[in-house]
């Protein structure tokens, strides 16, 4: 067996203080680009302790929110400088850990760095209006404060640029906060911590609960003095969280899955469609809520499209996620892996063809890990299990629509409604897109994956619970407001 050295002694953060496992059960984390790799262990938090960790971050709310936000914000600008400095060292273990190749995680760090500096800039943005009073003399003007303790639980796919998208929001407009990582990323989000401890924040403003959904997650749910959870993941476990949250009048934001479209036209530039296609689908080995899951096709190109997509899936060689060269490497875990090839089946029994790929690498050292060869299924049902669900896998299907209305009707024919893309050169067909497609996150002539930090993020239909995320749109969740009259 082979050991990936890390500095991560414990994955639970409470209070200032790293909690050692004592009787705690502790869970080995193995590497899903070899199985044979292990990449750290954690302790897996009881209730109890989530309690505790809720307990010190109420605790460190007052002095926390009384701070200026120009205060808040030199703590996030040291972090941002802490994420920097360890950019790569962070990237290497977030690859290790999740498989995402070296080069993604190295941007994915980038970005985190560009958030934290966004939000450390929001300590001095305005955070209300001035009204004009009916009487004349009044001053009548709106503030924010914050939430109070805020639950943050985050999935696995993008271990680093997920959590600061919450973190940080949550920091500058003074909540503090308990944060649950996803299981998978458990040991980056651990380095994370420690890097966000080494800028200086004073204890019990973050901790970090490490553990299962069931009982860690569930805790911060049902704890009464968590008043606001953000969560993002999967639309079983949103439900979840908008059950509890709303049961107990807590407020909730909800981020979950896609089932992203591309619309290609006849009129499109197709060499670089298939381009920007097959780079959304098979990034990241397809699992970001945003890749590009279906390619709605217009009739008179369908063949030439499908061809050259296919040429590329075939061209795309799969390697070590290590290598910076690595353009396509495992899936996160055992569960996936199976989970993926079973929809790949299940499409295949639904009258699908595969095209391109449709098998697990197995030769040599890929046997040891969860390779999935880049797939693209044609002759695909729409109704059919692989056209509706999300597979969060490097799998591409493709339909054919004999219009711009019947693509978008293909588009929008699914629960969700994360992003969504188009390629044309025509602004009547763009416009008309642009209003029909029921998506949060549109692209014309671009890859429905990423999102500038600055700009809102989040889905329609199942994707989202109407909330949004990143750029302004933070101040929303993480904040409510007060309004004043002061009459003289
Ligand atoms: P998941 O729903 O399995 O887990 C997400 C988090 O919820 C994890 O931390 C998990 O431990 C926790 N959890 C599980 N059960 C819980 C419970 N009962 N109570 C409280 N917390 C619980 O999702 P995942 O597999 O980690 O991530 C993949 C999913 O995330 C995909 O569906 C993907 O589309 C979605 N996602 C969405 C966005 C977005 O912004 N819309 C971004 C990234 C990922």
């Amino acid at each position: 067996m082979q050991t990936y050295v890390n500095v991560i002694e414990s994955t639970a953060y409470i209070n200032g203080c790293w909690l050692e496992p004592g009787s705690r059960p502790v869970k080995a984390h193995y590497s899903p680009l070899n199985t044979e790799l292990l990449v750290g262990s954690s302790t897996q938090l009881s209730t109890a302790d989530v309690d505790l960790a809720v307990q010190s971050a109420k605790q460190a709310l007052p002095s926390w929110s009384a701070l200026s936000g120009m205060q808040r914000a030199n703590y996030l600008f040291k972090a941002a400088q802490m994420l920097e400095d360890h950019q790569e060292e962070l990237a290497q273990l977030l690859t290790a850990e999740m498989g995402k190749p070296l080069g993604e995680a190295r941007g994915e760090v980038n970005r985190a760095v560009v958030l934290l500096r966004y939000y450390a800039g929001e300590g001095l943005r305005s955070i209300g209006d001035v009204l004009p009073a009916t009487d004349g003399i009044s001053h009548l003007y709106t503030t924010r404060v914050p939430l109070g303790v805020v639950g943050l639980i985050t999935p696995w796919n993008f271990p680093v640029a997920i959590p600061v998208w919450k973190l940080a929001p949550a920091l500058i407009f003074g909540n503090t906060v308990v944060w649950k990582p996803a299981e998978h990323a458990t040991i980056a989000a651990a380095r994370l911590m420690q890097l966000l401890e080494a800028s200086g924040l004073p204890p019990g403003v973050v901790q970090l609960v490490s553990g299962s959904g069931a009982v860690v997650g569930q805790r911060i749910l049902d704890h009464l003095d968590v008043t606001g959870i953000s969560f993002t993941g999967s639309d079983a476990v949103g439900q979840q969280v908008a059950q509890a949250a709303t049961a107990r009048h807590a407020k909730y934001q909800l981020e979950m899955g896609g089932k992203n479209a591309t619309i290609v036209l006849a009129d499109a530039d197709l060499e670089r469609a298939a381009d920007t296609i097959i780079s959304a689908a098979m990034r990241s080995a397809g699992q970001k809520c945003t890749a590009t899951s279906r390619v709605i096709i217009e009739k008179p190109v369908k063949a030439q499209l499908t061809s050259l997509l296919v040429e590329r899936a075939k061209r795309i060689q799969l390697s070590d996620p290590r290598d910076s060269g690595c353009y396509l490497g495992p899936v996160v875990s055992q569960r996936q892996y199976a989970s993926i090839l079973d929809f790949i089946q299940s499409g295949v029994r639904e009258g699908a063809e595969i095209v391109a790929g449709g098998q697990a690498k197995m030769e040599g050292e890929f046997a040891k890990g969860y390779y999935i060869e880049p797939t693209i299924l044609d002759r695909v049902d729409p109704q059919s299990t692989l056209a509706q669900e999300e597979i969060f896998g490097p799998v591409l299907v493709i339909h054919e629509a004999d219009d711009l209305d019947h693509a978008i009707q293909l588009a929008n024919g699914v629960r969700y409604g994360l992003a969504a893309a188009i390629f044309t050169h025509s602004h009547k067909h763009i416009h008309h897109f642009v209003n029909r497609i029921e998506a949060g996150l549109i692209k014309v002539n671009g890859e429905t994956a990423g999102v500038e930090p600055q700009a809102p993020f989040g889905g329609m239909k199942l994707s989202s619970s109407y909330s949004r995320e990143q750029g302004r749109a933070a101040i929303e969740f993480f904040t409510q407001v007060k309004t004043v009259v002061i009459t003289p």
